[in-house]
C-alpha cells in the first residue's frame, strides 16, 4: 500500500472512486514498489492530482527535479499536449533506466528531455540560456536539503502563473512532531515557514499522499 497520512479506510475508499490508473502506470508502479527504494515513488492519486493540474493550467513546458523511476513524469507527460515537453533532472542512470523504458512504451519519450547531472547544474544553465519566466510547471521532489536551491532556481524559470508542486512537504508527518528533531526533517521545516512567509507565490500545502506544496508564481 501507498504511503498516506490518512486513516486506511478512507484512503482506500478515496482511491476506490477516484483513482484511474493507466496500465502502464500501475506496471510501472508495482515494478518500481518491488525495488529498496520503492517507497520513494509518489503515490497514485497524487500522480492523477499532477496530471489533473497540468491540464488545468493549459501546461506545455513543465520541469522536473527527481525523476527516480518515472512515476512522476509519466504522469505529467501523458497530460502533456502532443507539443508539450519536460526537461527532467536526476542524478541516477539506474533509476532513470526504468523511467525511459516506461515513457517509450507510453509513446511520450519524444517529450521528454532528461537531464544526467546535479539538479542545480541543469537549473543554472537553463536560466544562463536565458528560459526563465519560460516554464509552466515544476515538480520538485529531490533531496530534501536543497529544496530552498531548487525553489529558489525554478521560480526563476516559471512564467508569472506558473505552478510549482513540492514533494513530501509533511515528511511522514515527522514534521509535526516536536520530538522529531533530525537535519532532514529540520529542514522541511524550515523551507515550509520560509514559503509560508514568501509573497512571491500564491500557496497551498495538500495533504495529498505525503504532503504537497502548491506555489502559483504571482505576476
Ligand atoms: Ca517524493
Amino acid at each position: 500500500m501507498a504511503k498516506t497520512l490518512l486513516d486506511e479506510s478512507i484512503y482506500h475508499y478515496i482511491l476506490s472512486v477516484s483513482l484511474r490508473e493507466p496500465e502502464l502506470l500501475q506496471q510501472l508502479r508495482q515494478e518500481t514498489a518491488q525495488m529498496p527504494m520503492g517507497i520513494m515513488q509518489i503515490a497514485p492519486e497524487q500522480g492523477q492530482f499532477m496530471a489533473l493540474l497540468v491540464q488545468l493550467i493549459q501546461a506545455k513546458k513543465t520541469l522536473e527535479v527527481g525523476v527516480f523511476t518515472g512515476y512522476s513524469s509519466l504522469s505529467v507527460a501523458l497530460a502533456l499536449p502532443a507539443d508539450g515537453q519536460m526537461i527532467a533532472c536526476d542524478v541516477s542512470e539506474e533509476y532513470t533506466a526504468i523511467a525511459r523504458k516506461y515513457w517509450q512504451q507510453a509513446g511520450v519519450a519524444g517529450k521528454i528531455d532528461l537531464r544526467i547531472a546535479p539538479a542545480l547544474e541543469t537549473l543554472d544553465r537553463l536560466l544562463a540560456e536565458g528560459q526563465a519566466s519560460s516554464f509552466d510547471f515544476a515538480f520538485i521532489d529531490a533531496d530534501k536539503g536543497n529544496y530552498p536551491n531548487y525553489y529558489e532556481r525554478s521560480l526563476q524559470l516559471l512564467r508569472p502563473g506558473g505552478l510549482m508542486a513540492i514533494d513530501n512537504v509533511l515528511w511522514s508527518g515527522k514534521v509535526a512532531d516536536p520530538q522529531v528533531q533530525d537535519e532532514t526533517t529540520q529542514a522541511i521545516r524550515d523551507f515550509n515557514q520560509t514559503l509560508h512567509q514568501d509573497q512571491r507565490v500564491s500557496l497551498s500545502l495538500v495533504a495529498i499522499a505525503d504532503g504537497l506544496t502548491l506555489a502559483m508564481k504571482r505576476g
